[in-house]
């Protein structure tokens, strides 16, 4: 049996799964706010439960928000910012008295589908999670691309590629949290469309009654989907001319607009080197269970421990 965990910042969800991929057992509990005693409890807890109700024992993997720094050892870029500095992984262990496999969401996200989901059969698989921020992760054979420094992927805090004239006005006046201007996670976040469209219209909306609206003929809403399209395009693009990965993978919130599984791959090689582009974009075929289900692959082979 294998076990996952997703440590989000609002939830904590496990799944255990059967040998071929089959669900068990699953549960989500809310995390328990800025308190990190009390969030390794409770996994702790979850992790017992689900061994009790199934009557076997897993292998563990999770993943988190942030990554574990190769250098310190401590968790970095969590947006979850209590994690951070934080020995993770150690306490994990200690607490469980195991071996446990920690992975960035997005890598997580990346495995999951590269497994047994929309990247199935595929090498090399991208994923993206474009939430309320950006992030982004590389599987490779089916094993999550960590990097020396632990942030292969993270494309989200490079550049907007390609920025025209209004690009750059965007830039100038939305900074990213990372401290720098002019992400790509500013712009094709679920925040950054919501943003763009507030810019044109005065008018904060969620993300799905601008979506709305765009299908009802709303012609500034429609101009921010399209707005969004283009800048999807040119930053996977970016990514096809580094990576070139095999399919790309869509999760989170803006993933559930169908019209970019058309769009999007039709327009890229407006942007790829030498005009030439087939590169499959699909959505996560797991949705919102593909980190925790991507958690519990991080034990791709092994019976366990
Ligand atoms: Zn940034």
């Amino acid at each position: 049996m294998r076990i996952g965990i997703d440590l989000g910042g609002t939830k904590i969800e496990i799944i255990a799964l059967a040998e071929k991929g089959d669900e068990l057992y699953r549960k989500r509990v809310p995390t328990p706010k800025n308190n990190y005693a009390s969030t390794l409890q409770t996994i702790a807890d979850l992790v017992h439960e689900a061994e009790q109700t199934t009557g076997q024992t897993g292998s563990i993997g999770m993943g988190i928000p942030g990554t574990i720094s190769p250098y310190s050892g401590r968790v970095k870029n969590a947006n979850s910012t209590y994690l951070n500095g934080q020995t993770l992984d150690q306490d994990i262990i200690r607490i469980l008295g195991r071996p446990v496999r920690i992975a960035n969401d997005a890598n997580c996200l990346a495995v999951s589908e590269a497994t047994d989901g929309a990247g199935a059969g595929s090498n090399v698989v991208f994923a993206v999670i474009i939430g309320t921020g950006c992030g982004a992760g590389v599987a490779m054979g089916g094993q999550t691309l960590v990097g020396g420094n632990g942030i292969a992927g993270e494309w989200g805090h490079n550049p907007l590629p390609w920025q025209d004239a209004e690009e750059q006005r965007f830039q100038q006046d939305v900074p990213c949290y990372c401290g720098k201007a002019g992400c790509i996670e500013t712009f094709i976040s679920g925040t950054g469309f919501i943003t763009d469209y507030t810019r044109m219209s005065g008018e904060r909306l969620t993300g799905e009654e601008i979506v709305s609206r765009a299908a009802n003929g709303d012609a500034l809403a429609e101009k921010a989907l399209c707005h969004y399209e283009v800048r999807l395009t040119k930053s996977l693009a970016h990514v096809i001319n580094i990576l070139d990965p095999d399919v790309i993978v869509l999760g989170g919130g803006m993933s559930n607009i169908e019209r970019f599984y058309t769009t999007v791959p039709e327009t890229l090689n407006r942007w790829v080197l030498g005009g030439e582009c087939r590169t499959p974009v699909r959505k996560a075929l797991h949705g919102d269970s593909s980190g925790v289900r991507g958690a519990a692959w991080l034990w791709p082979n092994d019976k366990r421990c």
